[in-house]
């Protein structure tokens, strides 16, 4: 008997990404770490040892190094990068291109990086993540370090995990007592209080008042019905929170993205929402009659099948939608990276950095399944790929029009479902804006400062990160190979490339130093513990598959 567990139920209901196995009982807390909270399937990460990440520094010095600002500004070099604490002080040059590195340059520092030859960006900011569970990861560890591999040194939960827990994590961030990017708190209406179901207006605006006072940075919406969406919408804005909405199918039939943007909705994150609003001969997506939005290969399969029947690309009535969502100032976070497995399972299925990043349990989440979310390749078909590479190729354009008439698009990522796996996850985005369209220094402006102005504005506050600029926190990302010719070397398994001189393939890239607050972390060494943490999971396995079965009793 196929048993629906709660979680799908909810999941297919508000039609989320939430944290999968969110009805799991919690595990056990490890030891110096804060308990895991009663609706988390998600342990907290260990407090970060000494040797883990170097500094703060009184004085830091980063060499010699190419800088990408983040601006969307060309890069330049070399550069000395001073940093002081957590706060980057001094940008200045170190000599001039060709010539050897001029010889009066920034004091002697506590700490130096010599970065000659290498690219210096921001740290990258990831708008759309969760931190997992089991049963996919039970350690929250495991996504921070891949984040931290992957250059990301913020990020926006929606929501991370559950309140409490998210707020506790978000506390030792800041602090630095685990080794995590910086976390912005943001919740699903309704969680976190006793106060019940928010079912009316007057329960909306008492939840997000409560919401406020606990902790939570902003909201993460689903399609709710408008009047509700209005009240959520309009309290948050007075209280200077964010919001994001995944305009969920069950009702974006009464509440699409032009519908929420009109309600004070900051960003539109996915791709729902969009379409639905630019339909061409119906006011409702012309699902065929057996469609059942609860069946998640019928949900996924379905999405695709928009591609065209909305208004024509770049015709009057696309334009007019583009253009009123940039007076409005909505964000695009379209997470292109989570669905890009639907235009090629077997490309993802097989990703090169499975073997030595992906846990077998996330593996095993991401397989054909009826109860897991997202895993919904019941009979995945080349029809139904041909569908999403169109799709793609629509989504794409509206995301790079609304980028060229001065709209902005930001990076995000979802991983953890669909067999994108943290971290590695994030670069496919980046990979993806290009093939949007995006040149590679507007995709590492969405990266940085796009993200970080998103998350600063609603509280009316100018970024505190995003660009590598004197005042800003030295949030920073090192990598030994040009990002803008190759993403591809921002991969914890970086980029295969031939050597000329010895005729071989090898790997170029990865990153070498990912710092934040001012402390260096050893990015290959962060790998190396996600790495350690695969290994222990696949060595668990092969012990308890060789346990000698217990003794068969002859009747
Ligand atoms: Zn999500």
């Amino acid at each position: 008997m196929r048993k629906m567990s709660a979680f799908v139920v909810v999941a297919a209901a508000v039609a989320m990404w939430m944290p999968a196995g969110a009805q799991q009982p919690p595990a056990a807390p490890a030891a110096q770490r804060p308990a895991a909270g009663a609706d988390d399937s998600l342990r907290p990460a260990p407090n970060r040892r000494a040797d883990e990440g170097k500094g703060p520094f009184k004085t830091l010095v980063i060499r010699g190094a190419m800088l990408i600002d983040g601006t969307g500004g060309p890069p330049r070099g070399p550069v000395d990068i001073v940093v002081q604490d957590n706060k980057i002080t001094a940008v200045r040059s170190a000599g001039t291109p060709g010539l050897p590195l001029r010889a009066s340059r920034p004091p002697q520092a506590d700490h130096e990086v010599d970065a000659t030859g290498m690219y210096v960006m921001p740290g990258f900011v990831d708008l759309h993540v969760h931190a997992g569970g089991a049963p996919k990861n039970a350690d929250a560890e495991y996504a921070y370090k891949l984040w931290l591999a992957h250059g990301v040194t913020t990020v926006r939960g929606v929501p991370l995990a559950g309140n409490a827990f998210t707020v506790s994590e978000k506390a030792r961030s800041a602090k630095n007592e685990i080794v995590a990017p910086r976390i912005f708190n943001y919740q699903r209406a309704g969680v976190g209080w006793n106060g019940g179901t928010v079912d009316d207006a007057a329960k909306a605006t008492e939840w997000v008042k409560w919401a406020k006072a606990n902790g939570v940075d902003g909201l993460k919406l689903g399609s709710w019905q408008p009047d509700i969406m209005k009240a959520l919408l309009t309290t948050a804005g007075s209280m200077g929170m964010g919001s994001t909405a995944h305009l969920d199918q069950g009702g974006v039939a009464q509440m699409n993205a032009i519908d929420a943007a009109r309600l004070g909705l900051g960003t539109v994150t996915h791709f729902y929402g969009h379409f639905e609003s630019l339909l061409k001969d119906f006011v409702v997506q012309p699902y065929p009659v057996d469609q059942n939005s609860s069946d998640e290969y019928m949900r996924f399969g379905q999405v695709a099948r928009l591609w065209d029947k909305i208004h024509e690309p770049g015709g009057p009535e696309w334009k007019a939608y583009l253009q009123e969502h940039l007076k409005l100032g909505t964000t695009f976070d379209p997470t292109l990276t989570i669905y890009s497995a639907g235009r090629d399972v077997m490309k993802f299925r097989n990703a090169e950095w499975h073997d030595k990043y992906t846990l077998p349990s996330l593996m095993d989440f991401y397989a054909p399944s009826r109860t897991n979310h997202g895993a919904y390749w019941y009979d995945w078909t080349t029809e139904d790929e041909v569908a999403w590479r169109n799709f793609y190729q629509v989504w794409f354009r509206l995301m790079n029009d609304y980028k060229k008439m001065g709209g902005r698009v930001t990076t995000g990522s979802d991983s953890g479902f669909i067999y994108q796996t943290y971290g590695f996850g994030y670069i496919n985005e980046l990979e993806m804006l290009q093939e949007a369209g995006f040149h590679p220094l507007e995709v590492i402006q969405s990266a940085t400062m796009n993200g970080a102005l998103t998350l600063a504005e609603p509280g009316g506050k100018p970024i505190e990160f995003g660009i590598v600029r004197p005042g800003l926190l030295a949030d920073m990302v090192i990598v030994d190979q040009n990002p803008l010719q190759n993403f591809k070397v921002l991969y914890g398994t970086g980029a295969v490339r031939l050597n000329e001189k010895t005729g071989k393939a090898e790997r170029v890239g990865g990153i070498k130093y990912t710092i934040k607050d001012g402390i260096v972390y050893d990015a290959k060494q962060l790998l190396a513990d996600v790495a350690a943490m695969v290994e222990k999971q696949k060595k668990e396995r092969t012990a308890k598959t060789t346990t000698p079965a217990v003794a068969v009793r002859l009747p």
